[in-house]
């Protein structure tokens, strides 16, 4: 694997809350891996990119995604979405369980739901489309597993299940409790599907009462995918509890900006996820990420560095991955990203902040350079990152 040093960057937001923008503008690369951030890095690499002052960020973590079977959708019938996704700037994608499977019954019994995650976990290892770690297997958890069930999903590596479908007129019999603990017992993290029905006619409703009782560790879609609960429950939960909560592209925008307002009120920027909960209904989305740190940066008026750390940072802490941070010791996973010709901003973050979409130049996965030049799916650049000749 060839190494890389990228120079002239004019900004480098480091997706970590602690530290959102670092005073740097040189990033290098070897196996794979950030081995040095800093200024005017010299070392000598087999490629060089000239990022011609534009702006470098962590690879985008969709929080909520619904990948099925390589890159083909089956809920709009569609083919290499997580090719176009990268060209969006995400690098990697959190399965919200591979509930899209054509024919799967919904709900899945316990054997259909396990082996489901087993099966996509097993093939998605196998297969990265464009480069795009896709995080999937997240158990459907219905009723009827037991303890050596989690025993087999945490051996393949599954870290996330999900009550979706769970019917919690079951909970006084505490299975629903015991799944909690044996995955946490696991380092296995617990998402529930919170708010109204979904497409599938078969999800639990989910608000304050019930997200207290099974206690997970993530709210999914807390603004909405697509129903959201009522707005004080919402409240509730970001006011009175520690749990991750996600911002959904599916959602409901005015408790997205209700939610961002509180969040910003408390200062809870750590516990705030972006994700897209697509494809589904609400389509395919390459620009969706993008389009949701544009929101809140300008709707909601949280600086724009911040809101790209709900994008990367804290999806992988979320999640116990070790991405989404630019930082010495961690994958190569990176954008470069610039104003679009005839915007108002004088940058990728000023874009942000004004509600305008950046354009990307540069994607790298695990220190492969996978799209150079500019992205297919937004307008190209003002400037752009080129290869040079050391
Ligand atoms: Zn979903």
């Amino acid at each position: 694997m060839s190494s890389i040093l990228i120079k002239n960057i004019g900004a480098i937001v480091t997706g970590d809350l602690k530290n959102p923008l670092r005073n740097a503008n040189s990033i290098f690369i070897d196996g794979g891996i950030i081995r040095e951030i800093g200024n005017n890095v010299s070392r000598k690499a087999d490629r060089v990119i000239n990022a011609d002052g534009i702006t470098a960020m962590p690879g985008l973590i969709d929080s909520h995604s619904h990948p099925s079977i390589g890159e083909y959708t089956p809920a709009q019938n569609s083919l290499s979405w997580i090719t176009n996704y990268m060209h969006g700037g995400v690098t990697a994608l959190i399965s919200a369980g591979e509930l899209h499977l054509p024919g799967l019954p919904l709900p899945p019994d316990a054997r259909t739901a396990l082996s489901v995650a087993i099966v996509t976990k097993r093939c998605y290892d196998n297969l990265r489309p464009s480069g795009v770690k896709v995080h999937a297997g997240t158990l459907l958890l219905v009723p009827g597993l037991v303890e050596k069930d989690f025993d087999e999903i945490a051996a393949l590596g599954i870290r996330l299940v999900k009550f979706i479908f769970y019917d919690y007129s079951l909970l006084p019999n505490g299975e629903a409790e015991s799944y909690v603990k044996w995955a946490r017992a696991r380092g296995i993290k617990v998402k529930i599907h919170s708010g109204g029905v979904s497409r599938s006619g078969v999800s639990q409703l989910a608000g304050w009462e019930i997200v207290r009782k099974i206690d997970p560790d993530i709210i999914g879609h807390i603004t909405g995918g697509p129903i959201p609960m009522p707005e004080e429950e919402m409240i509730r939960i970001a006011y009175e509890t520690d749990y991750f909560v996600e911002i959904c592209s599916s959602g409901n925008y005015r408790l997205a900006l209700s939610l961002i307002r509180a969040v910003k009120a408390r200062g809870i920027y750590h516990r705030v996820l972006i994700g897209t909960d697509t494809p589904g209904g609400t389509g395919v989305i390459p620009r969706g990420i993008l389009r949701e740190i544009a929101f809140m940066s300008s709707v909601g008026e949280v600086a724009p560095e911040t809101v790209i750390c709900m994008a990367t940072g804290n999806v992988g802490r979320a999640h116990g991955l070790d991405i989404g941070i630019l930082e010495e010791g961690r994958p190569a996973d990176l954008v470069l990203l610039h104003k679009i010709t005839g915007s108002v901003a004088t940058d990728a973050l000023d874009s942000f902040a004004k509600g305008d979409l950046p354009g990307i130049s540069t994607v790298i996965i695990d220190g492969e350079i996978r799209v150079a030049g500019r992205s297919q799916q937004t307008p190209p650049p003002e400037r752009v990152a080129s290869e040079t000749g050391y």
